[in-house]
């Protein structure tokens, strides 16, 4: 094959190996480059839920009546870095005209159109790499700790039903005979028994990075740092690399925003960086993810270890990671488990973010010659296999998939 037939997914998260995997299985040529090993990104320390649930955008009315109160609350689950606040305030600014009542529900039908059929999508791709045993299907929960959040929460429930989500209402006993090991005392749980979860995430992004290689993908390790048209194709240029191909892809997460704005495309997208904390152990207090909800963090099982993984600090990508985040899941984890000793390691990963909680997938505004597939939010893991199936549609010159349009770059 020509170089101008090659195909070039950048970055190798977990959207963008899916991506490279799904093309590479339809005979194509691609080169996946990234200058750190497949999934180190965010894509390596989430909570690993297959969240079709998560009809929810994160701007919503109730968020933006309570945004000033949870913004300059440090110990909110939505905190934001002082500094950052003068290059964030564009985007806190088309966040809440995203969070008005008309634009959150158009934001939630598009999700729930993304979402409806993550987890056979997953099931499929998990089988298809030989990974399916990290997949598990015992679904997840959110935990109302009290009667009042319980109430409170039951508008967001029968949303999320009318959006085509199965949930089921759990007493505080239902919920402690299914999770023995959770100190439940009144309130209630929603359970979302669809719901898939991965018991390693990060290795399910190896796997995904072996399958790719063994499709015929190749790998550069470079940064790819200019991007520009010509007549022969799109070139990327870095450290190392020179390469011209037909069709660019851009997934580079919460890094992809210069990149787009080479391709001619100004998106909003920053990011929500979020932590964890992990624990070595045999035997976690907890079968499923569960999500006290007013704690902001799944706590998850994990292989050999329990992850606590959440909250969104709006902070940027330069600055260090914030020891009082990390000292409030720490105190969150051990409300909930007072004999959990300091933990065994802890990450900051970057959420790549957009305003109206909606990924950007589909064509750049100059040509589908350069194609970006960034700004999964808090669902990145959940879409990857959709977002690979939206791409190669548009490689292909398909219909545009169901959805298409609320996912694409021109919506700015
Ligand atoms: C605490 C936390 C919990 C989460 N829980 C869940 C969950 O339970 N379920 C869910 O669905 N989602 C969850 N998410 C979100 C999910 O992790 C992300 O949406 C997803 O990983 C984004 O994947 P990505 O491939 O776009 O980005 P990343 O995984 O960040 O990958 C981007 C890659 O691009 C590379 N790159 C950057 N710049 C360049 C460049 N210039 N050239 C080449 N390569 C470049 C990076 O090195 C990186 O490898 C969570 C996130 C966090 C932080």
């Amino acid at each position: 094959m020509s170089e101008s037939a090659k195909i070039a997914v950048v970055g190798a998260g977990v959207v963008g190996l899916a991506i490279a995997h799904r093309l590479a299985s339809g005979g194509h040529e691609v080169v996946v480059i990234d200058p750190e090993p497949p999934g180190s990104g965010a894509s390596y320390g989430n909570a690993g839920t297959v969240a079709d649930y998560a009809v929810q955008p994160v701007g919503t009315p109730d968020v933006l009546r309570n945004l000033p109160s949870l913004l300059f609350d440090r110990n909110s689950p939505l905190a934001i870095r002082k500094a950052a606040l003068p290059t964030l305030a564009p985007w806190l600014l088309r966040f809440a005209r995203q969070s008005l009542p008309g634009a959150a529900r158009r934001n939630a039908q598009a999700l729930a159109t993304l979402l409806s059929d993550a987890a056979p999508r997953w099931q499929a791709l998990a089988a298809d790499i030989g990974a399916a045993e990290i997949l598990q299907d015992r679904g997840c929960l959110y935990w109302y700790r009290t009667d009042r959040a319980l109430s409170a929460a039951e508008s967001d429930l029968r949303f999320r039903q009318a959006c085509g989500v199965t949930v089921e209402r759990l007493t505080p006993a239902e919920l402690a005979a299914l999770e023995p090991g959770l100190p439940v005392d009144g309130g209630g749980a929603a359970f979302f028994p669809n719901a898939l979860f991965m018991t390693d995430p990060g290795r399910m992004v190896g796997e995904l990075a072996k399958a790719t290689a063994a499709r015929g993908a190749s790998f550069l390790t470079t940064r790819v740092a200019g991007l520009r048209r010509t007549s022969g194709g799109v070139r990327l240029s870095g450290p190392g690399l020179d390469v011209t191909v037909r069709h660019a892809v851009i997934a580079a997460g919460a890094h992809s925003r210069a990149l787009a704005w080479q391709a001619g495309d100004r998106i909003p997208l920053d990011t929500e960086r979020g932590y964890h904390l992990e624990w070595n152990m045999d035997r976690s207090p907890v079968t499923r993810p569960v999500c006290p909800t007013d704690r902001g963090f799944y706590m998850c099982p994990m292989a050999g270890r329990l992850r606590v993984a959440g909250t969104v600090e709006l902070g940027g990508l330069k600055a260090p990671p914030s020891p009082h985040r990390k000292a409030r899941l720490l105190e969150g984890a051990r409300e909930i488990f007072p004999n959990l000793p300091p933990p065994d390691r802890d990450w900051m990963g970057f959420r790549p973010s957009i305003p109206d909680s909606l990924p950007v997938i589909g064509p750049s505004r100059e040509g589908d010659d350069v194609l970006f597939a960034f700004g999964h939010g808090h669902i990145g893991l959940t879409l990857a296999p959709i977002t690979a199936a939206m791409i190669e549609g548009w490689i292909h010159g398909n219909t545009p998939a169901e959805g298409a349009d609320a996912v694409r770059a021109d919506r700015f």
